[in-house]
């Protein structure tokens, strides 16, 4: 996450390593800069993965051990994500 570029002129958004832009540090679409969001700072990115560890992990494992928890993909499209979501519900 940390590897996140934003344009803040149109919104377009960068990876340095998987999505990077023709120039370094240009926007592609609009030729602005590009920067990185207080958001996807390494400290705000392991900061959230800390909360994680504490907050959410255990959640899983509670479910899981019950035998209740079930999974969504949340790497597909967003309606499809929706549709998932919605077929576990009923
Ligand atoms: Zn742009």
């Amino acid at each position: 996450m940390s590897g996140r570029r934003a344009c803040v002129n149109c919104g377009a958004t960068y990876h340095i390593e998987h999505v990077p832009p023709k120039k370094e540090g240009v926007c592609d679409t609009c030729g602005e800069a590009l920067v990185l969001r207080d958001d996807d700072k390494p400290e705000t990115v392991q900061h959230r993965l800390d909360v994680y560890h504490e907050q959410t992990q255990p959640l899983i494992d509670f479910y899981s051990e019950r035998n209740v928890l079930k999974s969504v993909d949340g790497t597909v499209d967003m309606k499809d994500v929706f549709t998932a979501i919605c077929n576990i519900l009923g």
